[in-house]
Protein backbone atom coordinates (compact mmCIF):
# COMPACT_ATOMS: atom_id res chain seq x y z
CA UNK A 1 0.00 0.00 0.00
CA UNK A 2 1.36 3.62 -1.08
CA UNK A 3 1.78 6.03 2.14
CA UNK A 4 -1.64 7.72 2.51
CA UNK A 5 -1.76 11.81 1.45
CA UNK A 6 -1.84 13.54 4.59
CA UNK A 7 -3.51 16.78 5.87
CA UNK A 8 -1.48 19.86 5.26
CA UNK A 9 -0.73 18.23 1.55
CA UNK A 10 -2.32 20.18 -1.56
CA UNK A 11 -4.88 18.79 -3.67
CA UNK A 12 -4.84 19.76 -7.32
CA UNK A 13 -8.67 19.83 -8.74
CA UNK A 14 -9.07 19.73 -12.65
CA UNK A 15 -12.43 22.22 -13.35
CA UNK A 16 -13.80 24.98 -11.20
CA UNK A 17 -17.22 23.92 -10.97
CA UNK A 18 -19.77 23.70 -8.16
CA UNK A 19 -18.25 19.91 -7.34
CA UNK A 20 -15.28 21.32 -7.04
CA UNK A 21 -16.37 23.99 -4.94
CA UNK A 22 -17.50 21.49 -2.49
CA UNK A 23 -14.82 19.32 -2.85
CA UNK A 24 -12.27 22.61 -1.33
CA UNK A 25 -14.60 22.69 1.22
CA UNK A 26 -14.49 19.33 2.28
CA UNK A 27 -10.88 19.31 1.92
CA UNK A 28 -9.98 22.43 3.34
CA UNK A 29 -11.92 21.54 6.36
CA UNK A 30 -10.05 18.69 7.44
CA UNK A 31 -6.23 20.75 6.88
CA UNK A 32 -5.37 20.35 2.90
CA UNK A 33 -5.22 22.61 0.64
CA UNK A 34 -6.48 23.07 -2.87
CA UNK A 35 -5.45 24.14 -6.45
CA UNK A 36 -7.82 24.60 -9.21
CA UNK A 37 -7.47 24.68 -12.66
CA UNK A 38 -9.57 25.81 -15.57
CA UNK A 39 -9.73 28.45 -18.43
CA UNK A 40 -11.70 30.78 -16.27
CA UNK A 41 -11.46 33.69 -13.48
CA UNK A 42 -13.52 33.67 -10.50
CA UNK A 43 -14.80 30.51 -10.65
CA UNK A 44 -16.86 28.68 -8.14
CA UNK A 45 -13.79 26.31 -7.07
CA UNK A 46 -11.56 29.29 -6.84
CA UNK A 47 -13.29 31.49 -4.63
CA UNK A 48 -12.94 28.71 -1.41
CA UNK A 49 -9.50 27.36 -3.11
CA UNK A 50 -6.07 28.44 -1.62
CA UNK A 51 -4.88 28.83 -5.24
CA UNK A 52 -7.03 29.44 -8.68
CA UNK A 53 -4.89 28.90 -12.05
CA UNK A 54 -6.64 30.08 -15.05
CA UNK A 55 -4.93 28.85 -18.36
CA UNK A 56 -6.56 26.78 -21.48
CA UNK A 57 -6.00 23.32 -20.64
CA UNK A 58 -4.39 22.26 -23.84
CA UNK A 59 -1.40 24.51 -22.36
CA UNK A 60 0.18 21.19 -21.52
CA UNK A 61 3.11 23.06 -19.84
CA UNK A 62 0.82 25.11 -17.44
CA UNK A 63 -0.67 21.89 -16.54
CA UNK A 64 2.61 19.89 -15.56
CA UNK A 65 3.46 23.23 -13.60
CA UNK A 66 0.07 22.67 -11.70
CA UNK A 67 0.71 19.11 -11.14
CA UNK A 68 4.06 19.75 -9.74
CA UNK A 69 2.53 21.81 -6.81
CA UNK A 70 0.59 18.97 -5.65
CA UNK A 71 -0.11 15.61 -4.17
CA UNK A 72 -2.16 14.57 -6.26
CA UNK A 73 -4.64 15.65 -9.15
CA UNK A 74 -8.33 14.94 -9.10
CA UNK A 75 -11.07 16.19 -11.62
CA UNK A 76 -14.72 17.63 -11.08
CA UNK A 77 -15.30 17.37 -14.26
CA UNK A 78 -15.06 14.62 -17.10
CA UNK A 79 -14.50 16.98 -20.43
CA UNK A 80 -11.02 18.03 -19.39
CA UNK A 81 -9.21 16.41 -22.45
CA UNK A 82 -7.55 13.28 -21.67
CA UNK A 83 -4.00 14.60 -23.19
CA UNK A 84 -4.18 16.93 -20.21
CA UNK A 85 -4.82 14.34 -17.21
CA UNK A 86 -1.51 12.11 -19.15
CA UNK A 87 0.39 15.12 -18.90
CA UNK A 88 -0.34 15.80 -14.67
CA UNK A 89 0.02 12.16 -14.27
CA UNK A 90 3.61 12.47 -15.22
CA UNK A 91 4.25 14.98 -11.66
CA UNK A 92 1.36 13.58 -9.51
CA UNK A 93 -1.00 10.82 -8.63
CA UNK A 94 -4.44 11.17 -10.98
CA UNK A 95 -7.54 9.68 -9.31
CA UNK A 96 -9.53 8.37 -10.76
CA UNK A 97 -7.02 7.58 -13.54
CA UNK A 98 -6.89 9.16 -17.45
CA UNK A 99 -8.54 5.70 -18.90
CA UNK A 100 -11.12 6.21 -16.66
CA UNK A 101 -11.72 9.92 -17.80
CA UNK A 102 -10.93 8.49 -21.57
CA UNK A 103 -13.90 6.21 -21.14
CA UNK A 104 -16.68 8.02 -19.56
CA UNK A 105 -16.42 11.65 -21.62
CA UNK A 106 -17.16 9.64 -24.50
CA UNK A 107 -21.34 7.87 -25.23
CA UNK A 108 -20.14 5.77 -27.81
CA UNK A 109 -17.01 4.48 -25.48
CA UNK A 110 -18.45 3.95 -22.41
CA UNK A 111 -21.56 2.30 -23.76
CA UNK A 112 -19.62 0.26 -26.10
CA UNK A 113 -17.39 -1.14 -22.51
CA UNK A 114 -20.83 -1.74 -20.36
CA UNK A 115 -22.21 -3.78 -23.31
CA UNK A 116 -18.88 -5.58 -23.62
CA UNK A 117 -18.90 -6.18 -19.95
CA UNK A 118 -22.10 -7.50 -19.55
CA UNK A 119 -23.75 -4.38 -17.98
CA UNK A 120 -27.39 -3.63 -18.92
CA UNK A 121 -27.83 -0.66 -21.62
CA UNK A 122 -30.65 0.50 -23.83
CA UNK A 123 -29.79 -0.39 -27.83
CA UNK A 124 -27.27 1.63 -29.23
CA UNK A 125 -26.02 2.27 -33.14
CA UNK A 126 -22.50 4.65 -33.48
CA UNK A 127 -23.99 7.19 -36.09
CA UNK A 128 -21.67 8.93 -38.66
CA UNK A 129 -23.50 10.52 -41.25
CA UNK A 130 -27.51 10.65 -41.91
CA UNK A 131 -26.82 6.99 -44.10
CA UNK A 132 -25.60 5.66 -40.73
CA UNK A 133 -29.01 7.24 -38.66
CA UNK A 134 -31.29 6.10 -41.18
CA UNK A 135 -30.14 2.13 -41.41
CA UNK A 136 -29.77 2.51 -37.46
CA UNK A 137 -33.60 3.78 -37.58
CA UNK A 138 -34.37 0.44 -39.04
CA UNK A 139 -32.64 -1.92 -36.96
CA UNK A 140 -33.78 0.13 -33.52
CA UNK A 141 -37.17 0.82 -34.23
CA UNK A 142 -38.30 4.65 -32.65
CA UNK A 143 -38.36 6.15 -30.65
CA UNK A 144 -35.15 6.70 -30.16
CA UNK A 145 -32.55 9.83 -28.72
CA UNK A 146 -29.52 10.97 -31.02
CA UNK A 147 -26.84 12.11 -28.78
CA UNK A 148 -23.34 13.12 -29.13
CA UNK A 149 -21.11 11.25 -28.51
CA UNK A 150 -18.71 13.10 -26.86
CA UNK A 151 -18.76 16.35 -24.17
CA UNK A 152 -22.36 15.96 -23.90
CA UNK A 153 -24.05 16.42 -20.45
CA UNK A 154 -27.22 17.71 -18.67
CA UNK A 155 -29.09 16.60 -21.60
CA UNK A 156 -27.30 18.72 -24.26
CA UNK A 157 -26.24 18.11 -27.23
CA UNK A 158 -29.49 15.56 -27.88
CA UNK A 159 -32.10 15.44 -30.33
CA UNK A 160 -35.45 12.80 -29.51
CA UNK A 161 -37.08 11.34 -32.85
CA UNK A 162 -40.45 10.20 -32.95
CA UNK A 163 -40.14 8.34 -36.19
CA UNK A 164 -37.92 7.80 -38.88
CA UNK A 165 -39.12 10.86 -41.03
CA UNK A 166 -37.64 12.99 -38.09
CA UNK A 167 -33.98 11.96 -39.52
CA UNK A 168 -32.82 14.47 -41.30
CA UNK A 169 -33.82 17.16 -38.49
CA UNK A 170 -32.13 15.14 -35.87
CA UNK A 171 -28.87 14.66 -38.23
CA UNK A 172 -28.55 18.87 -39.24
CA UNK A 173 -29.14 19.24 -34.87
CA UNK A 174 -26.48 16.69 -33.80
CA UNK A 175 -24.29 16.17 -36.85
CA UNK A 176 -21.59 16.48 -38.34
CA UNK A 177 -20.98 15.06 -34.58
CA UNK A 178 -19.99 11.73 -34.33
CA UNK A 179 -23.07 10.66 -32.38
CA UNK A 180 -24.54 7.76 -30.91
CA UNK A 181 -28.54 6.59 -32.03
CA UNK A 182 -29.92 4.78 -28.03
CA UNK A 183 -33.48 3.42 -28.04
CA UNK A 184 -35.94 5.63 -25.79
CA UNK A 185 -36.46 3.91 -22.34
CA UNK A 186 -39.84 3.86 -21.21
CA UNK A 187 -38.91 4.16 -17.96
CA UNK A 188 -41.10 4.69 -14.54
CA UNK A 189 -38.16 6.32 -12.83
CA UNK A 190 -34.32 7.65 -13.05
CA UNK A 191 -32.31 6.10 -10.17
CA UNK A 192 -28.88 6.40 -9.57
CA UNK A 193 -26.29 4.73 -6.99
CA UNK A 194 -23.25 7.28 -6.03
CA UNK A 195 -19.99 5.16 -4.44
CA UNK A 196 -16.59 5.68 -3.33
CA UNK A 197 -13.61 3.19 -3.79
CA UNK A 198 -9.85 3.25 -2.69
CA UNK A 199 -6.61 2.01 -4.33
CA UNK A 200 -6.90 -0.56 -1.68
CA UNK A 201 -10.23 -2.26 -3.22
CA UNK A 202 -12.73 -1.06 -0.37
CA UNK A 203 -15.95 0.47 -1.67
CA UNK A 204 -18.46 2.63 0.31
CA UNK A 205 -21.96 3.57 -1.37
CA UNK A 206 -24.85 6.00 -1.22
CA UNK A 207 -27.41 3.82 -1.63
CA UNK A 208 -30.10 4.25 -4.37
CA UNK A 209 -31.86 7.68 -4.81
CA UNK A 210 -34.25 8.56 -7.37
CA UNK A 211 -33.89 11.25 -9.33
CA UNK A 212 -36.62 13.94 -11.32
CA UNK A 213 -35.07 15.66 -14.39
CA UNK A 214 -36.99 18.48 -16.46
CA UNK A 215 -35.47 19.20 -20.12
CA UNK A 216 -32.68 16.79 -19.52
CA UNK A 217 -31.59 18.37 -16.62
CA UNK A 218 -31.61 17.32 -13.39
CA UNK A 219 -34.43 18.93 -10.86
CA UNK A 220 -35.22 16.81 -8.06
CA UNK A 221 -33.36 14.07 -6.26
CA UNK A 222 -35.04 11.98 -3.44
CA UNK A 223 -32.82 10.05 -0.34
CA UNK A 224 -33.37 7.08 -0.34
CA UNK A 225 -35.51 6.00 -3.05
CA UNK A 226 -38.63 4.07 -2.32
CA UNK A 227 -37.93 1.11 -3.80
CA UNK A 228 -38.60 -2.82 -4.04
CA UNK A 229 -35.61 -4.01 -2.13
CA UNK A 230 -34.73 -6.77 -5.03
CA UNK A 231 -34.50 -3.68 -7.66
CA UNK A 232 -32.17 -1.90 -4.60
CA UNK A 233 -29.56 -4.95 -4.73
CA UNK A 234 -29.42 -5.69 -7.66
CA UNK A 235 -28.41 -1.40 -8.46
CA UNK A 236 -26.02 -1.46 -5.71
CA UNK A 237 -24.53 -4.72 -7.23
CA UNK A 238 -24.13 -3.43 -10.68
CA UNK A 239 -22.48 -0.14 -9.22
CA UNK A 240 -19.67 -2.44 -7.25
CA UNK A 241 -19.07 -3.95 -10.05
CA UNK A 242 -18.61 -1.09 -12.39
CA UNK A 243 -16.38 0.48 -10.08
CA UNK A 244 -14.41 -2.83 -9.89
CA UNK A 245 -14.20 -3.35 -13.28
CA UNK A 246 -13.19 -0.04 -14.14
CA UNK A 247 -10.73 -0.09 -11.31
CA UNK A 248 -12.04 3.62 -10.11
CA UNK A 249 -10.32 5.01 -7.42
CA UNK A 250 -12.10 8.05 -6.10
CA UNK A 251 -16.13 8.42 -6.64
CA UNK A 252 -18.70 7.22 -9.56
CA UNK A 253 -21.92 7.82 -10.24
CA UNK A 254 -23.87 5.07 -11.87
CA UNK A 255 -27.52 6.28 -13.27
CA UNK A 256 -30.11 4.09 -14.21
CA UNK A 257 -33.33 3.72 -15.87
CA UNK A 258 -35.86 1.70 -14.06
CA UNK A 259 -38.23 0.50 -17.16
CA UNK A 260 -42.06 0.05 -16.43
CA UNK A 261 -41.19 -3.67 -16.61
CA UNK A 262 -39.01 -3.40 -13.08
CA UNK A 263 -35.64 -3.75 -15.57
CA UNK A 264 -32.50 -1.42 -15.10
CA UNK A 265 -30.71 -0.30 -17.77
CA UNK A 266 -27.56 2.12 -17.05
CA UNK A 267 -28.13 5.27 -18.55
CA UNK A 268 -24.48 6.88 -17.89
CA UNK A 269 -21.52 6.88 -15.10
CA UNK A 270 -19.99 9.76 -13.77
CA UNK A 271 -16.74 9.52 -12.78
CA UNK A 272 -16.62 12.03 -9.84
CA UNK A 273 -19.09 13.30 -7.18
CA UNK A 274 -22.87 13.83 -9.03
CA UNK A 275 -25.76 16.11 -8.61
CA UNK A 276 -27.53 13.19 -6.97
CA UNK A 277 -25.23 12.68 -4.22
CA UNK A 278 -25.59 16.67 -2.78
CA UNK A 279 -27.80 15.65 -0.28
CA UNK A 280 -24.74 13.37 1.44
CA UNK A 281 -23.24 16.99 2.65
CA UNK A 282 -26.09 17.95 4.97
CA UNK A 283 -27.95 14.29 5.45
CA UNK A 284 -24.73 11.67 5.82
CA UNK A 285 -21.98 11.15 8.31
CA UNK A 286 -19.66 11.41 5.52
CA UNK A 287 -20.53 13.56 2.36
CA UNK A 288 -19.57 12.23 -1.59
CA UNK A 289 -16.89 15.26 -1.48
CA UNK A 290 -15.19 14.08 1.39
CA UNK A 291 -15.42 10.53 -0.10
CA UNK A 292 -13.65 11.85 -3.05
CA UNK A 293 -10.87 13.14 -1.06
CA UNK A 294 -10.32 9.83 1.26
CA UNK A 295 -10.37 8.14 -1.99
CA UNK A 296 -7.74 10.26 -3.65
CA UNK A 297 -5.35 10.54 -0.57
CA UNK A 298 -5.87 6.97 0.09
CA UNK A 299 -7.04 7.35 3.61
CA UNK A 300 -10.00 5.11 4.90
CA UNK A 301 -13.47 5.64 3.63
CA UNK A 302 -16.14 7.30 6.17
CA UNK A 303 -19.26 5.78 6.88
CA UNK A 304 -21.90 6.45 4.08
CA UNK A 305 -24.95 6.12 7.04
CA UNK A 306 -27.75 8.96 6.02
CA UNK A 307 -29.13 10.48 9.04
CA UNK A 308 -32.27 11.77 8.14
CA UNK A 309 -34.43 11.04 4.82
CA UNK A 310 -33.18 13.58 2.08
CA UNK A 311 -34.36 15.74 -0.55
CA UNK A 312 -32.64 18.35 -2.97
CA UNK A 313 -33.80 20.76 -5.10
CA UNK A 314 -31.57 22.26 -7.77
CA UNK A 315 -31.68 26.03 -7.95
CA UNK A 316 -31.40 27.43 -11.72
CA UNK A 317 -30.76 31.12 -13.31
CA UNK A 318 -34.38 31.29 -14.02
CA UNK A 319 -35.27 31.64 -10.64
CA UNK A 320 -33.77 34.83 -10.54
CA UNK A 321 -35.56 36.22 -13.55
CA UNK A 322 -38.18 38.73 -11.80
CA UNK A 323 -35.15 39.75 -9.19
CA UNK A 324 -33.11 38.17 -6.29
CA UNK A 325 -34.94 35.43 -4.79
CA UNK A 326 -36.68 35.31 -1.67
CA UNK A 327 -33.70 33.50 0.14
CA UNK A 328 -35.58 34.55 3.76
CA UNK A 329 -38.18 32.68 3.25
CA UNK A 330 -36.35 29.27 2.61
CA UNK A 331 -33.79 30.48 5.70
CA UNK A 332 -37.19 30.65 7.81
CA UNK A 333 -37.43 26.93 7.48
CA UNK A 334 -35.36 24.80 10.11
CA UNK A 335 -34.58 21.80 7.76
CA UNK A 336 -34.39 23.29 4.81
CA UNK A 337 -30.46 23.91 3.70
CA UNK A 338 -29.26 26.50 1.12
CA UNK A 339 -26.23 25.95 -0.82
CA UNK A 340 -24.96 28.81 -3.40
CA UNK A 341 -21.97 28.36 -6.14
CA UNK A 342 -20.69 32.08 -6.14
CA UNK A 343 -21.80 32.46 -9.84
CA UNK A 344 -22.16 35.70 -10.89
CA UNK A 345 -24.60 35.22 -13.77
CA UNK A 346 -27.58 33.55 -13.15
CA UNK A 347 -28.65 32.13 -16.69
CA UNK A 348 -31.33 30.44 -17.36
CA UNK A 349 -30.39 26.44 -17.26
CA UNK A 350 -27.71 27.24 -15.32
CA UNK A 351 -26.93 25.20 -11.81
CA UNK A 352 -26.39 28.19 -9.43
CA UNK A 353 -27.14 26.49 -5.80
CA UNK A 354 -29.54 24.10 -4.46
CA UNK A 355 -31.47 23.40 -1.21
CA UNK A 356 -31.76 20.64 0.91
CA UNK A 357 -34.33 19.45 3.48
CA UNK A 358 -34.16 16.75 5.92
CA UNK A 359 -36.66 14.74 7.73
CA UNK A 360 -39.58 12.34 6.82
CA UNK A 361 -41.55 14.86 4.11
CA UNK A 362 -38.31 16.32 2.66
CA UNK A 363 -39.77 16.09 -0.67
CA UNK A 364 -42.91 18.43 -0.10
CA UNK A 365 -40.58 20.43 2.37
CA UNK A 366 -37.87 21.36 -0.50
CA UNK A 367 -40.64 21.72 -2.64
CA UNK A 368 -41.58 24.39 -0.47
CA UNK A 369 -39.01 25.42 -0.09
CA UNK A 370 -37.89 26.23 -3.88
CA UNK A 371 -41.22 27.59 -4.64
CA UNK A 372 -41.28 30.13 -1.67
CA UNK A 373 -37.83 31.61 -2.76
CA UNK A 374 -40.23 33.09 -6.00
CA UNK A 375 -42.30 35.11 -3.37
CA UNK A 376 -40.49 38.86 -3.28
P1 LIG B 1 -28.24 12.23 -20.41
O1 LIG B 1 -27.54 13.54 -20.59
O2 LIG B 1 -27.87 11.20 -21.40
O3 LIG B 1 -28.20 11.73 -19.00
O4 LIG B 1 -29.79 12.55 -20.67
C1 LIG B 1 -30.50 13.51 -19.90
C2 LIG B 1 -31.90 13.00 -19.60
O5 LIG B 1 -32.61 12.72 -20.83
C3 LIG B 1 -31.94 11.69 -18.82
O6 LIG B 1 -31.75 11.88 -17.46
C4 LIG B 1 -33.34 11.21 -19.18
O7 LIG B 1 -34.31 11.94 -18.46
C5 LIG B 1 -33.44 11.57 -20.65
N1 LIG B 1 -32.94 10.45 -21.49
C6 LIG B 1 -31.66 10.31 -21.93
N2 LIG B 1 -31.52 9.16 -22.64
C7 LIG B 1 -32.71 8.54 -22.64
C8 LIG B 1 -33.20 7.31 -23.19
N3 LIG B 1 -32.42 6.48 -23.91
N4 LIG B 1 -34.51 7.01 -22.98
C9 LIG B 1 -35.32 7.84 -22.27
N5 LIG B 1 -34.92 9.01 -21.73
C10 LIG B 1 -33.64 9.37 -21.90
Amino acid sequence: MKQPILPGSTIGVLGSGQLGRMFAIAARRMGYHVHTYSPDTDTPTGQVADLEITASYEDLDRVREFARGVSAVTFEFENVPAATASAASEHAEVRPSGNVLHLTQNRLREKTFLANSGFPVTRFSPVNSLDDLEAALLRQKPPGILKTAGFGYDGKGQFRLADASQAAAAWAAIGPEPAVLESFVDYQMELSVVAARTADGDFVHYGVVRNDHKDGLLDFTVAPAILDPRIAREAIGIRRNVLKKLDVVGVLCVEFFLTRADHLYINELAPRPHNSGHFSFDACVTSQFEQQLRAVCGLPLGSTEQMRPAAMANLLGELWEGGEPNWRSACAMPNVKLHLYGKLEPRPGRKMGHLTALGESAESVVRAARAALLRR
